[in-house]
Parts: C-alpha cells; structure tokens; sequence
C-alpha cells in the first residue's frame, strides 16, 4: 500500500537516514555493544547530518519540520537497532518539546544550538525506583533555596542517563500528589552522579542508567516552565513520545520481516526453502499483514498529529498495539530462523531480545490500556 502522507523532502530524508545508519551506527555497532552506549562521534554526525535538529527552529539550528520527519527517523533508526530509535529519539522526539516550549530566549540560546549538533546529549528522568507506571508517586524533590533550588533523590533506567549533558528532570516542589516541577540539570553540577550504563537483556547499544541528586544546586534559570505544573507538561507530551514509539515499534519489525523473507528462501529442509511450507507462507502472511495495517494506523495519528489534533487515546492505542505487532512478529521470525534464529550474531535474535521492553516503557500496555478503557467510560467505582 503507498503510504501518501510523506512528501518528497521526507523520502530524501528517509534517504539521509539510511545512508547515516549504514555509515556511522551499523558500521560501529559492535563497538556500541562492547561499551554499552553510542559514541559521542555516532552523535556529532547525527547532528551534522541534520538529524537532531530535525523539529527545530532553523534560527537555533534546526531544519523546522514538521514531525513527518521525526517518523521516518524514529522508523530508519529502529530497521538499523532499535537502540538508535530509542537513544536519538529520547533526544529529538521527547526533550526537544520540552526545551523549545518551556524555555525562555535565554535558556533555548543556551541548550539548542548545541542539541543539534549532537554536542549537548540529553535525557529525562521520570522513573524512580519506587515511580514508573504510577509516576505521580516519585520521591525526588526540589527545596526552593534562595533564588534557586536544592535537588536530592535518585532516578533510574534513565535512557542515554550515563552520558547525558543535560538531564530534564521531575521532582516534587509541594505537598500533593502531582506538586511537581521539571529541571535542566546538567553534567557536572556539583552533587549529581550519574551511574555506569546498566546490563541489559536487550539493547546492549543504548545507555540506560541511574541517576543521583545529594544536594544539587540549581540556578533560578534551570526550571521549565512554571513550578507545580511538570505533571501536567509531562501529560501533555506523553502522545508524542508513543507515535514515535509506535513508528519505532514498526520499522523494528518491518526489518526482522524482511530479514526473514529472505532466510526462509535460502534455507533448505527437505529439500526445499523453508519458506516454500504452507506453514511459513501462512505466518509470513499474517506477520506481513499486522505490520501494514498497523502501519496505516499509526499513520492516520501522524497525519492527526500534523494537523495539531492528535488524540491522546489514539496514541495510546498506536503504542500498544504496535508493540504487541512488533514482538509477536519478530517472535514469529525467531521461529523461522529455527536454531540460528537464537543465535546472538543473527539480527533477529538481537531484534527479539531488543522488542521486549517496548511493551513496558513509555506506558506499559497495561497502562496505555488503563487510558483507553477510562475512555470508554469504565472508570473504577467510586469509594464510599
Ligand atoms: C530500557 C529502559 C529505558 C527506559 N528509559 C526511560 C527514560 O529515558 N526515562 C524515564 O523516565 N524512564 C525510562 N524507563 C522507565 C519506564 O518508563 C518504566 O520502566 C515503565 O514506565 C514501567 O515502570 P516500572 O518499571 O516501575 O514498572 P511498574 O510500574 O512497577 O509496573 C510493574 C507491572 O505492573 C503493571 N501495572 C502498574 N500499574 C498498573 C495499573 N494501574 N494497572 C494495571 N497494571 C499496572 C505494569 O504494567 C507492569 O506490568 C525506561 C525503562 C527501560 C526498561
């Protein structure tokens, strides 16, 4: 099926970003593995090749598209690994809202034009060890002091934490449940550590880490936007960061499909290309279908999120969905590789280990169908 909301600028760019994959990530990627994070030189050529600054204003160096270029990068990235979708996109797709939006001229002079040249590598930090899915429960807190603020707490399994310039981080500034602000803090504030990148089952290319706060001094100029409202920024901007999951999800899968069409005509059994059994053609077929109709809806919510009007229950259901499409296809192209299939040197053997998480971060399945379900109307009762 043509997928007729790109336009020409967006296929060149497709095409950038296949030959950046191919000439910096795919080419490096063992060395990416062994030291469990993406070269600093990997980010300075994204930034060169237009990449980071792909949703920036090109006054602060970027090219000012709209987010159809996010998508077709979150999709290139994820057929070279799905840890360069999810560590370049933490950085273009999720902070980048967050700094353009809630920033002054002077705090956007000083963090964007280095965003996107890869030379200011950022995080966020929203997970605690006692706050993931239930995020309005974290414990890091931020004590006004002067004109600025003290930060203490903790975070973890903070994407690109280890090596991260600046950290958004959510900390409480009050006493209720959602009384939390969001903070720029950057490397080598006196007091912040960031831990060594964490052992993976999957993903051994991207930096996941933990993150500490003892006493972290903040200047006035590192909170975004207003104090007491981060709960709500956050909120805001969870339906972007799952299209882009969504698009992830699918050129993940897409890849480890095409591998596999191409496996099972090169492996024989009984004499034959595996793929030549019904049973091959039949799963190939089904594995072929979710991806394309799940391609067509997340799609839809791209052309929606274009036009200003993405519904937060639809990204939702594309981030779901398409996480479950992508394990159960990559799942089903294990089985069509047979022994070699979960052998660490075959792409789809990585690809599975890499899927897994995609069903629990960004909002489990669970929770992106905790959100749909309200919306049906199926609130929990209420307590007397
Ligand atoms: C590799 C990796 C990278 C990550 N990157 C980042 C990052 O960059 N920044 C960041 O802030 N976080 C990041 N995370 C954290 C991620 O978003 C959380 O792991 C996720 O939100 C789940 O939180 P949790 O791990 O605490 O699980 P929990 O919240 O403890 O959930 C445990 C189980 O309970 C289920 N559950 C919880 N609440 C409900 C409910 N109300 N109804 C039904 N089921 C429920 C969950 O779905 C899950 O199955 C990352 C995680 C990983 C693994």
């Amino acid at each position: 099926m043509i997928r007729d909301l790109f336009e020409d600028e967006h296929d060149w760019f497709r095409e950038s970003v296949r030959e950046f994959t191919r000439r910096e990530l795919i080419a490096n990627r063992e060395e990416h593995r062994r030291q469990h994070s993406i070269s600093r030189s990997a980010w300075l050529a994204a930034g060169q090749a237009g990449l980071l600054g792909v949703a920036l204003p090109e006054e602060l160096g970027g090219a000012g598209g709209d987010f159809r270029f996010n998508a077709v990068m979150a999709e290139e990235l994820a057929r070279a690994g799905l840890a360069y979708a999810s560590s370049f996109g933490i950085h273009t797709d999720v902070v980048a809202p967050y700094l353009l939006e809630l920033t002054d001229a002077g705090q956007r002079e000083r963090w964007l034009p280095r965003f996107a040249t890869g030379e200011l590598i950022t995080a966020i930090g929203m997970t605690e060890p006692e706050a993931g899915s239930d995020l309005a429960a974290l414990r890091t807190t931020a004590k006004a002091d002067g004109d600025g603020w003290v930060l203490n707490g903790g975070k973890t399994f903070i994407t690109n934490g280890a090596g991260a310039d600046l950290v958004i981080v959510a900390a409480r500034t009050g006493e209720g449940r959602t009384a939390i602000s969001l903070f720029a803090v950057e490397k080598g504030s006196p007091g912040f550590v960031q831990g060594a990148p964490l052992d993976k089952v999957g993903q051994p290319e991207a930096d996941t880490a933990e993150l500490f706060f003892e006493d972290v001094r903040l200047p006035a100029e590192a909170l975004l936007g207003e104090v007491g409202k981060g709960f709500a920024y956050m909120m805001e901007r969870l339906p972007q960061e799952r299209l882009s999951a969504a698009f992830a999800n699918l050129g993940h899968a897409a890849a480890s499909l095409a591998d596999t069409l191409v496996y099972v005509q090169e492996r024989r059994a009984f004499g034959r290309p595996v793929g030549t059994f019904q049973n091959s053609r039949f799963v190939l077929a089904e594995a072929s279908t979710a991806v394309d109709v799940a391609f067509a809806f997340a799609d839809r919510c791209l052309a929606e999120h274009v036009a200003g009007r993405l519904d937060p229950i639809d990204a939702a259901k594309a981030k779901w969905w398409s996480a479950e499409v992508q394990n159960q296809v990559i799942d089903a192209c294990v089985q069509l590789h047979g022994g070699y299939g979960y052998m660490d040197e075959y792409g789809v053997a990585r690809a599975w280990a890499d899927a897994r998480v995609t069903k629990i971060w960004a909002g489990s399945n669970e929770i992106m169908k905790e959100v749909i379900g309200r919306s049906l109307g199926l609130g929990e009762p209420r307590q007397r």
